[in-house]
């Protein structure tokens, strides 16, 4: 048994590697574990870039976990020299009136804006022949309306994982790469985390693990919580530079149907040289060890056909990518961060539901504040595990 940690963080991922830099940051003696070599490509957080903005129409919950995060992730910018964050604006684009909306009901241009005006940030409002004017390679619908935000943008996912972890490593933080967790078990005297190759001891343990926090929560607090296969396509520009980020903000678009919400992303000069675009589907749900990995070509052409040649200009029908990601949501489509049921000793993140990168360093700092202050500084009622049971 190797010797007790102050706190142990499981899966490093978007929520766990800033847990892990945070924890360290502090001077604790933490592990980090996790199954593969994160950043990775077969859980929730890859695929080049991540939509981040300021005006969060998900809520005012959100807002003090994005001012923190935008202030943490130009700070690690700062310490390590790597760009994280570019603003690029953005824009979502809505029916007006829309009744079902992104992440949320009503209308997301409108829930997006009142947020906007409420917390003082610079946007502005588009009908549909404004943002065809301004943005030439989009076709919104006559129906249609826009926010935009032009301090909004996009991060480097896999970039902002290794910075964090690379920090923390550094500094001085244990980090076990390919190795699985199969259990905890927490006590009076602290909790033990079992492995497939071996058991460590520590006062606290963070779960951050994705959408295989299904299988380390007690059966009861799985209820209403569910993983979703997403998509995530690019394809070949006529022209890349009309897509660069000072060219085209990433644009949400909603339409009328669930199935009709999609995203459209600047293509950062580093990156991925295609345009790359992501659908939501929420009709399925499966286990992260049995997920189709493969992308069909059925997929790939409705992603085509259906959605990106009739809204945008100047992208070919020439696959470059596509790959399978997941959203662990949860049915009010808002983040998990709590102590688990059971025990003080074990806090849990389940912070996606489709919308949590943009928080993810804020929410690292919050689980490790949980895990060593007993409480947290933002207001983190309205993501208790026990309204899922209540739902
Ligand atoms: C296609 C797609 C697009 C998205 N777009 C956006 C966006 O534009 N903006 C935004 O803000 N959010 C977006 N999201 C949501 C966001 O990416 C997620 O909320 C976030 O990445 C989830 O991070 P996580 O740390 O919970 O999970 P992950 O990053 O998946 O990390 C979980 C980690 O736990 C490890 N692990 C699991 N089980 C174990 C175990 N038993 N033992 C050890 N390790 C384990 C895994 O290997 C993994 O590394 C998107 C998500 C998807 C899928």
């Amino acid at each position: 048994m190797a010797k007790p940690y102050d706190l142990i963080v499981v899966g490093l991922g978007a929520m766990g590697a800033a847990a892990l830099y945070q924890a360290r940051s502090r001077g604790v003696n933490v592990l980090g574990i996790d199954r593969f070599e994160p950043p990775h490509t077969l859980g929730s957080s890859h695929g080049d870039t991540r939509i981040t903005r300021q005006a969060i129409g998900e809520g005012e919950n959100y807002m003090p976990f994005i001012r923190r995060s935008n202030n943490i992730w130009r700070e690690l910018e700062a310490i390590s020299g790597r760009e994280l964050f570019i603003e690029s604006g953005g824009l979502i684009i809505s029916p007006e009136n829309a009744g079902a909306g992104f992440h949320v009901q009503g209308d997301f241009v409108e829930l997006s804006s009142a947020i906007a005006r409420k917390f003082d940030i610079a946007h502005e409002l588009l009908n549909a022949d404004q943002i065809s004017e301004r943005f030439p390679m989009l076709t919104p619908r006559p129906q249609d309306h826009g926010y935009y935000e032009p301090g909004a943008g996009v991060l480097r996912p896999e970039r902002c994982i290794a910075t964090q972890l690379d920090l923390a490593r550094q500094a001085g933080a244990a980090i076990h790469t390919n190795e699985r967790v199969t259990g905890y078990d927490a006590r009076a005297g602290g909790v033990t985390v079992t492995t497939d190759k071996s058991s460590y001891t520590a006062d606290k343990v963070i779960l951050s693990a994705g959408a295989w926090i299904i299988d380390l929560l007690p059966e009861t607090s799985r209820a209403g919580i569910r993983v979703c296969r997403q998509l995530i396509h690019w394809f070949e520009a006529e022209d890349i530079s009309a897509f660069y980020p000072e060219a085209l903000p990433f644009v949400i678009w909603i339409g009328d149907r669930l199935e009709d919400f999609w995203s459209t992303f600047p293509v950062p000069r580093d990156g991925i040289r295609g345009i790359k675009f992501v659908t939501e589907q929420y009709h399925t749900s499966t286990h992260p060890d049995a997920i189709a990995r493969e992308v069909s070509a059925d997929e790939s052409a409705d992603m085509y056909h259906r959605l990106t040649r009739p809204r945008l200009k100047g992208v070919r029908n020439k696959l470059i990518q596509a790959d399978v990601c997941m959203y662990t949501v949860t049915d009010d489509d808002h983040f998990v961060i709590d102590r688990h049921p059971a025990s003080d000793r074990v806090i849990i993140a389940s912070p996606c539901s489709g919308h949590g990168f943009k928080h993810s360093a804020a929410v690292g700092e919050t689980l490790v504040q949980l895990a060593l202050d007993g409480g947290s500084e933002f207001d983190i009622s309205a993501f208790s595990l026990a309204r899922l049971a209540a739902t």
